[in-house]
């Protein structure tokens, strides 16, 4: 709690960061058990931790579980005119809270699973390209963990969970069709780090990771690395340089890959799809990384797709609930969230909500489900993919 005494200060308690945290609306307050006035708030937060830090307030459960359903949507630290890093605040109040045995246990749980197994799933390492054996087969036959231009970082979600194998078969189709000299890690790729790492560790038990990762691409000799998933490529492109400095590769998400074909190479989308299409920006993605007008260039590349901008965009754009480790211990929170979004695409008129995070895809799936709402979720990979003619 001492690294973040200045950070703390900073906060002049105005209040500006209060009004569009997502975890708090009226309707969400009424069916807390915790005070909502201001506790659920970033400014709540803030005052919380400062009172942790002075030890005017003792850790409990309840403050616990206010620090770790913070969805680290980046919102509050736009919005505030001090220039709080209330994401970092977070972050560091989680740890102080694990190390005195407050943190929640699905996120104990998750920590020690990661640690151990080096994916959030605790499944073995040796199954981390299985996903290759279903539908891609043949472009993956000779190619796994060998130098190449391009690494392809599955992620863990990409690489274990069924649900969302389309997202991985869909980069790796497009990268397989274009001829592009590609690799992916298998078994030698790690969890990314980001789950450690949001809950503010930033020894070796983190180190660890992104040294191997690092160590592991570089092996390959790859010059350029993308990813889906906008956690790994906030790691990789962002926290990594962080602690090991410069990487000797370059790190793009694969919605700038996508811009990238379109923009540089002339790919032109040849079947039309006629919606009326929006766009979920992540925050990792979004807020974090400065990555707004790549998904956008690719979405309105499609022929006979209209695109609406919700409001609150860019910058303003409002978290899907899943993010930050929030899901893991609070789903109805991060669902209900997602329910709110799902309506405000709706209020629009949209009729597809297109995603460019494997968190986002799956969390408005449950939203969707909550809200009955007949609006289609897609990943951008995998509609590409399928609008090329390759799935
Ligand atoms: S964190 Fe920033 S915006 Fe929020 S109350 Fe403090 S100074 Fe104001
Ligand atoms: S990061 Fe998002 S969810 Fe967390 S306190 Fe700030 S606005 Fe609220």
């Amino acid at each position: 709690m001492e690294d973040i005494e200045k950070e703390l200060q900073k906060c002049v308690r105005c209040g500006k960061c209060r009004s569009f945290c997502p975890t708090l609306t009226e309707k969400r307050i009424e069916t807390r058990d915790i005070p909502g006035w201001d506790t659920r708030t970033p400014r709540g937060r803030v005052n919380i931790a400062k009172g942790l830090q002075e030890k005017k307030i003792t850790p409990n459960q309840k403050i616990s579980e206010l620090f770790y359903n913070c969805l680290f949507c980046a919102y509050c630290v736009n919005a505030c005119p001090s220039g709080v890093d209330v994401n970092h605040i977070i972050e560091k109040t989680r740890l102080y809270l694990l190390e005195n045995g407050f943190a929640p246990t699905p996120i104990t749980t998750i920590l020690d699973t990661v640690l151990e197994s080096k994916n959030i799933f605790g499944l073995d390492q040796e199954d981390r390209a299985e996903w290759t054996e279903f539908n891609v087969e043949e472009i993956y036959e000779g190619r796994i963990n060998r130098p190449a231009e391009i690494a392809f970082f599955v992620g863990c979600q990409g690489s274990y969970k069924g649900t969302l194998a389309l997202v991985s078969e869909g980069i790796s189709l497009i990268l397989d069709k274009y001829k592009y000299d590609f690799t992916i890690l298998g078994e030698d790729e790690w969890c990314c780090g980001n789950p450690i790492h949001l809950i503010g560790i930033e020894d070796d038990r983190f180190l660890s990771f992104a040294k191997h990762n690092v160590e592991k691409l570089k092996k390959l000799n790859v010059k350029t690395v993308i990813a889906t998933c906008p956690g790994c490529f906030r790691m990789l492109s962002k926290i990594y340089p962080r602690y090991l400095g410069e990487l000797p590769f370059e790190v793009i998400h694969s919605s700038q890959f996508l811009a990238k074909l379109i923009n540089e190479k002339g790919l032109k989308i040849p079947n039309e799809l006629e919606t009326r299409a929006g766009f979920q920006d992540p925050c990792e993605l979004g807020r974090h990384c400065g990555v707004f007008e790549e998904p956008r260039e690719v979405i309105t590349s499609i022929p006979g797709l209209n695109f609406v901008e919700l409001e609150n965009n860019r910058m303003e754009s409002q978290c899907c609930g899943g993010g930050g480790l929030a899901k893991v211990i609070d789903d109805n929170l991060a669902t209900e969230i997602a329910k709110f979004k799902i309506q405000a695409f709706q209020e629009k008129g949209i009729d597809t909500i297109i995603t460019s995070c494997l968190g986002c895809y799956l969390n408005l799936l449950d939203g969707k489900e909550k809200a009955e709402s007949k609006t289609t979720i897609r990943d951008l990979n995998d509609l590409i993919a399928e609008l090329l003619d390759l799935t």
